[in-house]
């Protein structure tokens, strides 16, 4: 159905319900989905010319599907990126992006607090390929510099991380990665398009799960790489055809209806933060508390000027106690005294969900491993929602009561 073009300069808020709609012949205002594996070609001429890639047209879902375009490029327009490719889950987005970026002698450095499943990916995985992996301080930038090889092929950061929030600065990475001809990628799922766009920051690429804020209501698995068209159509697109990390249509319509509300989630789920973290830091039984939007948090003003004056979603804090084992004691007991907070090492929901780190996502590692990444047992993470303030105050206090 003919549309309109959009008018150009278009806010952010404006581009994640407006760009990208895709009409069929009945001019449906909610997208259509299309659940299907395979296109029926019009003539056997037409079927050559789109199998040899000469004629733009969809032939199987493995390699495009309009619901996944869709998605891919709103997505891309709201990170402010020429082009990017949707994965079936974060993880194969990270996959996707080592399969088409490393070969074996490639270096790669990564910040020590990047998520667990990145570093066993890129560090163990790839390894196997002969890849070399330097793990460097978040906050450092001169570490990231001293790690920099003739073989570095790649910077990975993600800001702010999980747990601890750490802020890392973009801008600088990106120079340092620049000046060794090196790429920058940033896993943005914790800011989101909408607190903070890397590629505008001097990043290369990307990282998405779409699994969390980008979905926002915890029901489908998706990820995304968003860059340069002849990094993401030629690089990634030729690798993905073969690979098959594909995003189903289904999953892809959840999240491109996620992204319309996701302005608005981000805002009010960092101003609930916010105001929770500040409850927090307030509370005697609390020994510290993690949150970029705090005037505590030593990288408070380098994330208020990289994520738009927002400190996003997450936030941490340990409970007071005198050895690790009262520590993790103390937090069970405050975690299980809760009656309205979801236990759930997920993040990004518009439910309020808490977990504790140690045990779960960091419960592999050494004690020695978790002191170095500064993982205490007394640590609880909280992925803030939208339900009532109050209502928060008095679950985390019923929390407080049972110490
Ligand atoms: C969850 C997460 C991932 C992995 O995404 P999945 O969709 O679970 O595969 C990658 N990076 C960060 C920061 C995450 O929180």
């Amino acid at each position: 159905m003919s549309q309109h073009p959009l008018p150009e300069n278009l806010h952010i808020d404006t581009l994640a319900v407006r760009a990208a709609v895709d009409r069929s012949q009945y001019g449906e205002n909610s997208e259509a989905m299309y659940l299907t594996s395979g296109y029926v070609q019009p003539d056997a001429e037409t079927a050559a010319r789109r199998f040899a890639g000469e004629e733009e047209g969809y032939t199987y879902s493995r390699l495009g599907n309009p619901t996944v375009t869709s998605f891919e490029m709103r997505l891309a327009a709201m990170e402010g990126a020429e082009a990017c490719v949707a994965t079936s889950t974060g993880m194969s987005a990270i996959l996707l992006m080592c399969l088409g970026l490393l070969k074996s002698g490639d270096h790669v450095i990564c910040s020590h607090s990047l998520f667990g499943s990145t570093i066993k990916l890129i560090g163990s995985e790839f390894a196997k390929f002969g890849v070399q992996t330097s793990y460097v301080s978040q906050t450092n930038v001169a570490e990231w510099q001293a790690a920099m090889q003739p073989n570095t092929r790649l910077l990975f950061a993600e800001t702010p991380t999980n747990p601890l929030t750490d802020v890392c600065d973009i801008q600088a990475l990106a120079d340092i990665a620049h000046a060794g001809n090196a790429l920058l990628v940033v896993d943005n799922c914790f800011a989101t398009p909408i607190l903070q766009r890397p590629l505008s920051m001097g990043a290369d690429l990307v990282v998405h799960s779409g699994t969390k804020y980008l979905d926002g209501q915890g029901r489908v698995m998706a990820g995304a790489l968003c860059g340069s068209k002849t990094l993401i159509e030629d690089v990634f697109g030729t690798v993905m055809r073969s690979a098959g990390m594909t995003l189903s249509p289904f999953n892809a319509w959840v999240v491109l209806k996620g992204l319309e509300t996701l302005s608005i989630r981000m805002q009010a789920q960092s101003q609930q933060a916010l105001a929770l973290a500040q409850w927090l830091e307030a509370q005697p039984q609390v020994a510290r508390v993690y949150y970029p939007g705090l005037k505590s948090h030593p990288q408070h003003a380098l994330a208020m000027k990289q994520q738009s004056g927002l400190g996003g979603a997450v936030l941490s804090f340990e409970v007071k106690a005198n050895t690790p084992e009262q520590g993790r004691e103390n937090a069970f007991k405050l975690m299980n005294a809760t009656r309205m907070v979801s236990l759930s090492t997920n993040l990004g929901d518009v439910k309020t969900l808490v977990a504790h780190p140690a045990s779960t996502s960091h419960g592999r590692l050494s004690e020695a491993q978790r002191q170095v990444a500064g993982i205490q047992q007394g640590l609880i993470r909280v992925a803030v929602g939208l339900e009532h303030l109050e209502d928060l105050k008095a679950d985390f206090t019923r929390g407080f009561q049972a110490l």
